[in-house]
């Protein structure tokens, strides 16, 4: 038998680093669309895909992508997870939430939310609602920073 090794001695500790994001010229003008309640795609000419939120190339063709286009702002759940404990970034009045990935009806890509407008600490209400394939809506905040959490939730449509 292998002679246990002794763990290297640790301390925790937790940092922060305050940061400013560059956003370039495509994020700025899709979070300028968010804060009018506009959610902004772009497409590729090659492909055809449109990728939300809007992208300076294609990833898969590697082609500018210049088209924006206006999306819907109602989707298809692509899949969904509950999270009911808290852990490092959340804060406990985060929790619970219930993320899911959202496809816009229009749009080639999954975006990430957060479904809401109901009571969801009830799990057995969540599980009910909350459908792979599942429709949903977006639901704006009233006051908005031209940030993805200006969609305060994704409601679903039933
Ligand atoms: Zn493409």
């Amino acid at each position: 038998m292998a002679e246990e090794k002794e763990r290297p001695r640790t301390i925790e500790a937790v940092g922060t680093a305050p940061f400013e994001m560059a956003l370039g010229p495509t994020w700025t003008r899709f979070f300028e669309g968010i804060k009018e309640e506009k959610i902004f795609g772009t497409r590729c000419k090659k492909c055809g895909r449109v990728l939300v939120p809007a992208r300076p190339f294609c990833p898969r063709c590697f082609e500018p992508m210049e088209e924006w286009v206006e999306v819907a702002q109602e989707g298809t759940i692509v899949t969904w997870s509950y999270i009911d404990y808290t852990y490092f970034g959340l804060e406990d009045d985060m929790i619970p939430v219930v993320p899911a990935t959202i496809k816009l009806d229009g749009t080639d890509t999954s975006w990430w939310g957060v479904i809401g407008g109901f009571d969801i600490k009830d799990f057995d209400l969540v599980a009910k609602k909350v459908k792979v394939g599942g429709r949903v809506k977006a639901v704006w905040r009233k006051e908005k920073r031209g940030c993805v959490q200006d969609i305060e939730y994704w409601k679903v449509i039933e």
